[in-house]
């Protein structure tokens, strides 16, 4: 499964994908794989300092396979078979504060 994440301050994070072997998204839709890496710059900070070489980076890495699972919590999602998501892919985006969450989720 493909994961685009812009939590760029995350542990995981590499060009806005998701690095990580499996991640686990909660009831609340957050992604409780997320950590924190205070090196790097918070992701509205990020969108400011990207240059046209990061994009081209990011473009290249989007048609790029993942191979990461998805554990969810989120029982209400369509997506959600047995506890483990089946979307083809799916979008992290960064909520407030320090949270990540699942914008691809829909109610069943
Ligand atoms: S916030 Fe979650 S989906 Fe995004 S890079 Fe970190 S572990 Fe992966």
């Amino acid at each position: 499964m493909e994961i685009s994440c812009k939590k760029t301050n995350c542990v995981h994070n590499k060009n806005n994908h998701c690095a990580a072997k499996e991640i686990l998204v909660g009831s609340d839709l957050d992604c409780k794989t997320f950590k924190i890496d205070s090196s790097k710059p918070s992701p509205a900070t990020n969108m400011l300092k990207r240059s046209l070489y990061e994009i081209g980076e990011i473009e290249k890495n989007f048609v790029e396979k993942d191979n990461i699972d998805v554990a969810c919590n989120a029982k209400h999602c369509v997506f959600n078979k047995e506890g483990v998501c089946s979307a083809n892919g799916i979008s992290i985006l960064s909520g407030k504060k320090k949270s990540a969450f699942c914008a691809t989720s829909i109610k069943k």
